[in-house]
């Protein structure tokens, strides 16, 4: 059987010196494989052994077979990871190296060059501001912490997500834990939290000494199941219990379902503390993302939409929360000449160099948000003919941006063909990642509560288990864009095949 996502580089031994000729000109690879009926690799074939053979005098009509016999090809398996390929590149002083399966067969070719340009899963892009910026910062002397920058990034953030107030933090994760303490969660308090995200989503809970109870995903856009939280609110309240708070998470560009979800946390009185880490830039019903909680939190950690190498920030419509975030972020001093302190502070602030960079990175976020869709909607096309293949949807009313394009693999054996395409890319130098292993399922939180979207129906388990992030930075260029729509579906079909 002939290997199908390799044809065009696999030649049978009856084939003609002038036929591999031909082939190499059409396939510009360097390299040509050497199958026999049942795809099994014997050798390869090169430029130079073509040359060789007709400097030697071996007419073009002569077959393949009549090439003088060649060393066993160096080969890897397809559990070879990428430092062994080039391992084996470097001692052997050779650019391409066969990938054959158990059965001796040319499943897949790795060269030096893909081996040379990583493609990341979301990489930092500066635009054309943000070196001027911590350039003013500089100059004018404002490099330690607090400054014209951090003011000023405050409020076109705030701006921005059309809320009253923002607090500048070193993380997000700094910010979520002053958002939680603001909200008054402390030791003993039972506070929910979406359980499809990142851990820093619910370590604060935790670190504050109160128990997180985790909370599924709805099947279709995958943010947090108004079904699962209404269920949860109800035992929780039948037990005597009301929860101190809600973290509720904007997933990969997306917003979950405010109008359902902001009503039903008011009805118990549980105040919403919005994880917009993800989310920054995206829209729910013409309103921003990081609007809808009492507070909510955004990230610019390296790998988000915008960053600043690493901060956060705190939004809110009340003041004196806001303004105590600030406080408390800067060491919870009291306003008097001498250090006075009441309260347990934090150093939490960003510095106003960071500043700078997220006040050019605000100027291009529209451009960003673009970018990110133009890579999904790219993905969309050229992936839609893959069978079980399910993207993250975006329902009415929203507007995602696309921070990861994300998808999930559907149907049996989901898991071992997601780890298989993962291992693939990873092989062919592309970083692509499971989607967030979801906090019930972590040895960190175990034996804590989870309610799950219906009985028997645990969502958030089966999009880790069949769930791939793909490549979606901004400044990916449409050669590594396509690059990664071919790697996925070649690496999709050789595991199908494989299994057949
Ligand atoms: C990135 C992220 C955070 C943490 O932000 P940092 O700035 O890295 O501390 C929190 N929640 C979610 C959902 C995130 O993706």
């Amino acid at each position: 059987m002939p290997t199908s996502s390799l044809p065009p580089l696999c030649l049978s031994p009856t084939a003609t010196l002038h036929d591999a000729l031909a082939r190499l000109d059409a396939t510009a690879q360097g390299i040509l494989l050497v199958t026999d009926a049942q795809g099994r690799l014997l050798r390869t074939v090169t430029d130079g052994d073509l040359r060789r053979a007709a400097l030697a005098g071996t007419p073009a009509s002569a077959p393949l077979s009549a090439l003088p016999t060649a060393h066993a090809p160096h080969t890897v398996s397809l559990q070879a990871s990428q430092r062994d390929v080039l391992a084996l590149m470097d001692a052997q002083r050779i650019d391409h190296v066969p990938v054959v399966d158990a059965a001796g067969r040319a499943v897949d070719l790795i060269t030096r060059r893909e081996l040379s340009q990583r493609v990341y899963l979301s990489s930092p892009h500066l635009g054309d501001d943000e070196v001027a910026l911590v350039q003013e910062a500089f100059t004018s002397n404002w490099i330690a912490p607090l400054g014209p920058h951090v003011d000023a990034f405050e409020r076109e953030l705030a701006a921005m997500v059309g809320v009253q107030h923002a607090a500048a933090t070193s993380s997000g994760t700094a910010a979520l834990h002053l958002g939680l303490r603001l909200l008054g969660v402390g030791p003993g308090d039972v506070v929910l939290c979406s359980s499809l995200t990142f851990v820093a989503s619910a370590n604060p809970i935790k670190q504050l000494g109160a128990t997180p109870v985790f909370i599924d995903s709805e099947p279709q856009s995958w943010n947090l199941s108004p079904q699962a939280l209404a269920t949860a609110l109800a035992a929780l309240q039948a037990e005597g219990i009301t929860p101190k708070a809600a973290v509720v998470v904007n997933l990969y560009g997306q917003s979950a379902e405010m109008d359902v979800i902001a009503p039903l946390l008011e009805r118990y009185g549980v105040p919403m503390l919005e994880d917009a880490a993800e989310s920054l830039g995206a829209t729910y019903r013409g309103r921003p993302s990081g609007s809808f909680g009492r507070l909510a939190v955004f990230s610019f950690n390296g790998n988000k939409i915008i960053t600043t190498s690493g901060g956060g920030m705190l939004v809110g419509n009340d003041a004196a929360l806001i303004d105590h975030a600030r406080r408390l972020s800067t060491q919870a001093r009291e306003p008097a000449r001498h250090y006075e302190h009441v309260e347990d502070g934090y150093n939490y602030r960003l510095s106003n160099v960071l500043a700078g960079i997220g006040r050019g990175q605000l100027r291009v976020l529209e451009q960003r948000v673009q970018s990110r869709r133009a890579v999904f909607a790219q993905y969309r096309d050229a992936l839609s003919s893959v069978p079980g293949l399910r993207w993250m949807a975006e329902p009415e009313g929203h507007a995602s941006t696309r921070w990861l394009s994300a998808f999930v693999l559907e149907g049996e054996h989901a898991q071992t063909r997601r780890d298989a395409l993962l291992d693939f890319l990873e092989r062919h130098n592309v970083e692509a990642r499971p989607v967030w292993k979801p906090m019930h399922l972590q040895p960190l939180y175990a034996g804590c509560r989870y309610f799950a979207h219906a009985q028997d129906q645990d969502v958030s388990r089966a999009l880790f288990e069949g769930g791939v992030c793909l490549p979606s930075g901004s400044n990916m260029s449409a050669a590594q864009r396509e690059r990664v729509c071919e790697l996925v579906l070649r690496g999709l079909e050789l595991r199908e095949r494989n299994a057949a």
